[in-house]
């Protein structure tokens, strides 16, 4: 499978990693869109929020057990943003589920 963020959990492709534990791992964005601009990614390939189930639930829950402990530690103390993009429309270029974990700036609602 020719999967970028599968290659960055091999250590085939050179990351800054920020966490990492068994199932998850933790990574500063290549373009970053804010000050602190972290990937947020489940070990296990998960193509996409569409294949999130019961089976495979508990990493996403780990997941946002984990950001605001990364979120501190990045000093992201007066709030931060998590972005998961969903598909074509939501913009997704990564087919591999992960986590926008956004901070150091304000951000606007409604997003682009
Ligand atoms: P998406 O658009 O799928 O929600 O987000 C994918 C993100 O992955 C983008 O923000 C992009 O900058 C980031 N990205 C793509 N390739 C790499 C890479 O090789 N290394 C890192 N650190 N980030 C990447
Ligand atoms: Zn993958």
């Amino acid at each position: 499978m020719d999967c970028v963020f599968c290659a960055i959990i091999n250590g085939e492709i050179p990351s800054s990693k920020v966490y990492e534990d068994d199932t998850i791992v933790a990574f500063k964005d290549l373009s970053p869109q804010a000050p602190v601009h972290i990937l947020v990614i489940p070990k296990q390939h998960i193509k996409w929020g569409y294949d999130v189930t019961p089976e495979n639930s508990a990493v996403v829950a780990h997941i946002f057990e984990t950001i605001p402990k990364i979120a501190k530690e990045q000093g992201l103390d007066n709030g931060y943003r998590v972005v998961n993009n969903c598909g074509e429309s939501a913009g997704q270029s990564v087919l591999h589920l992960h986590f926008h974990l956004l901070g150091g700036r304000d951000f606007t609602w409604p997003p682009g």
